[in-house]
């Protein structure tokens, strides 16, 4: 299939797994159940039909109101609907194989940590776990199928790409981020880990030097993944 038709279906997905994010980023961080009770206006309490819950379309058809009260949505909804369809059709367009669909998974992963850890929210463990077991799922599948698993990282590559993520962070006493760490590093092996971390602190580094003020850590090490994975 032409590489055209895979960037197509990685954008729907990503669109797809953007508005799922826009449900974990809300309700995992305030301890809500993420499948009950079905999506409704926060307002009015309305309760979301399906032509409501198209990615990015129903907020543009509907201007960005709800249907019934006519209260304001944010914009901040389309806004990770298409940032996930952008990450996960990078990882697509990086990676035109079956890694796409963990690599897809870990940008969605760090798509969520990142709101929710610019919104000043407690990254849920319940989000590291899964990131855990889909890495650790791809690393093993490669004992089954090696030649179809080229770019997942060899088992102690992907170990010590979790310690590499884990060691600095806890070092800084950021424990729940070197646990996100230890997962990425799981997906990048070693020594994509240690480039992703450095170029991470490096921007990080700058951005408070030069902004004086607090800013949120998950965001830049989503995008120096993203350029890891890239090069
Ligand atoms: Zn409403």
């Amino acid at each position: 299939m032409p590489l055209a038709v895979w960037l197509v279906y990685g954008a729907v997905a990503g669109l797809i797994f953007g508005s799922f994010a826009n449900v974990v980023i809300w309700r995992m961080p305030r301890g809500m159940r993420i499948t009950h009770p079905p999506s409704a206006c926060t307002a009015c309490g309305y309760r979301l039909l399906a032509a409501d819950l198209v990615p990015v379309v129903s907020w543009l058809a509907l201007r960005g109101h709800c249907r019934r009260c006519g209260i304001r949505i944010s914009v901040r909804y389309p806004l990770v609907e298409l940032a996930c369809a952008v990450a996960v059709t990078l990882m697509v367009y990086f990676y035109p194989s079956f890694s796409a669909v963990p690599l897809g998974f870990l940008a969605f992963l760090l798509l969520c940590v990142s709101i929710i850890d610019a919104d000043g929210m407690e990254i849920p463990p319940a989000l590291l776990c899964a990131g855990a077991v889909v890495g650790i799922a791809w690393v093993s599948a490669t004992f089954l199928w090696p030649e179809r698993l080229p770019d997942a990282p060899v088992w102690h590559h992907a170990l010590l790409g979790a310690a590499a993520g884990f060691v600095p962070l806890a070092v800084c006493k950021k424990f729940r981020h070197a646990q996100l760490c230890a997962v990425i590093g799981l997906f990048l092996g070693w020594q994509s880990m240690l480039l992703a971390l450095l170029i991470a602190f490096a921007s990080l580094f700058i951005v408070r030097v030069t902004k004086r003020r607090w800013v949120p850590i998950t965001p830049h090490i989503f995008a120096s993944v993203l350029f890891a994975l890239w090069i």
